[in-house]
């Protein structure tokens, strides 16, 4: 099925009532007939819902429909997309190891890989996204676990060179983890291209009206991890009775360890109700990100042609310097994220900022709303202009993410605001 269908139709097909819409199973926990049925469960955890701390019935409708838009072979849902994150590298290294990581990522996992994960142990290098093959091979070391990167740079906006950094990954046994929250699966499919894990800030376009934090670990189930140096892949787990993922879930050993390690640990999973309307957006996801796109273009434009505006940043645009790349990896849009610069000081962008009516001000990106954010009072406002300067945001810079407004009333409120 084409996307479109796949958001309708995919996850949820019938219950014993043969209701037509998903439905909300909010238990915690599930009956059986008998303890052997039980013993049989824990043996093997696909077979039936056990407890709602990791699997739940609801849930896993949508971890159907998500890992079969990106492509990939099964999903764990997340109760954010920090936790997404977090458990897609947990899954992979151990204190003692290495991640090798994009450096313009979304600030709330350079802050998870910076500072938090160098509490447990793991080492997180930082490298350009533009770096040659040859820079990124000199920065993977032996104890590199995995390559992590986003499709689409928040709040940056780069572009990833998906197949560039997969084919370095490969060549050195190691998986390539690819946060695709800004494009979603609608604009790209990353494991088309290489990606072998995908993660998502469900909170962003999949939910896209703004009504719950999520996210979701999507597995390609195509990376061979008995090649690689991955012993909790290959070797007993004594914390689950001594599964072998490799061996017992050769379609999935990613997934089914996260979900039998981590998820058990952690418990990081989300509600049947969460599971419902995260399903909400998603069945609508497919015209959202079409919209998204030909508005956000359509602004972006608006931008370029306005003096007041000293630079817009969007990768739809000829000029930008990732347009070519976004040509290849997003060829259906770029999303409705862009960033702008005020011609003008700081207290100039709060005072545009402050006379938008339609635009609300907002700590969040990828709305069903047109939002916008001024990093440097907001999510940046402990550093000063040099400081901001030097992490490359101009201290009149606005975020905006454009959404699914009638794009004239859009632009004749950036434009009243702007005079
Ligand atoms: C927002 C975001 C996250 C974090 O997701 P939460 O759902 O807020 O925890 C991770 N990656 C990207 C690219 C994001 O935009």
């Amino acid at each position: 099925m084409k996307d479109e269908t796949i958001c309708l139709h995919s996850g949820f097909s019938k219950d014993k009532y043969n209701a037509s819409v998903m439905p909300i199973y909010q238990s915690t926990t599930f009956r059986f007939d008998s303890t052997e049925e039980i013993a049989a469960v824990f043996d093997d955890p696909t077979k039936a819902h056990i407890y709602s701390r990791f699997t739940n019935p609801t849930v896993d409708c949508i971890e159907k429909k998500i890992a079969e838009l990106e492509g990939g072979i099964a999903s764990m849902c997340t109760t954010s997309g920090q936790a997404a994150n977090l458990i897609s590298v947990l899954n992979l290294a151990s204190a003692g190891d290495r991640i090798l990581s994009t450096s313009a990522i979304y600030g709330g996992t350079v802050n998870l890989f910076a500072i938090t994960l160098k509490k447990f142990g793991i080492t997180v290098d930082f490298i350009d996204v533009d770096s040659d093959e040859n820079a990124i091979q000199n920065a993977i070391k032996p104890n590199t676990k995995a390559i992590f990167s986003e499709t689409l740079t928040n709040p940056s906006l780069q572009v990833l060179d998906i197949e560039k950094f997969a084919s370095i990954a490969h060549k050195n046994n190691i998986p390539l983890i690819v946060d695709n929250t800004f494009p979603t699966p609608i604009l790209c499919k990353p494991i088309e291209y290489g990606a072998d894990i995908v993660t998502h800030s469900t909170t962003k376009y999949m939910d896209g009206h703004a009504l719950q934090v999520g996210g979701v670990i999507v597995d390609s189930g195509k990376f061979d991890f008995t090649k690689g140096n991955f012993a909790e892949f290959v070797e007993p787990d004594e914390s689950y009775h001594g599964t072998i993922y490799t061996k017992d879930y050769p379609d999935c050993p990613f997934i089914i360890k996260a979900r039998c390690q981590l998820m058990r640990d952690f418990g990081c999973y989300p509600s049947g109700m969460s599971g419902f309307l995260l399903n909400l957006g998603l069945e609508t996801l497919a015209l959202r990100m079409e919209r998204y796109s030909t508005n956000g273009l359509k602004l972006a434009r608006f931008f370029k042609s306005n003096p007041k505006i000293k630079e817009i940043n969007y990768p739809g645009l000829k000029d930008n310097k990732y347009y070519n790349l976004a040509q290849k990896y997003l060829p259906k849009g770029c999303s409705g994220v862009m960033s702008i610069t005020i011609d003008g000081s700081r207290d100039d962008a709060i005072k545009f900022m402050d006379k938008l009516k339609l635009a609300s001000r907002e700590v969040h990106v990828a709305d069903i709303r047109t939002c916008v954010l001024h990093p440097a009072s907001a999510t940046h406002r402990q550093l000063t202009d040099k400081q901001l300067m030097d992490c490359g945001i101009n201290p009149s810079m606005v975020r905006v993410s454009v959404g699914l407004e009638n794009i004239d009333d859009i632009i004749e409120d950036f434009n009243q605001a702007l005079k």
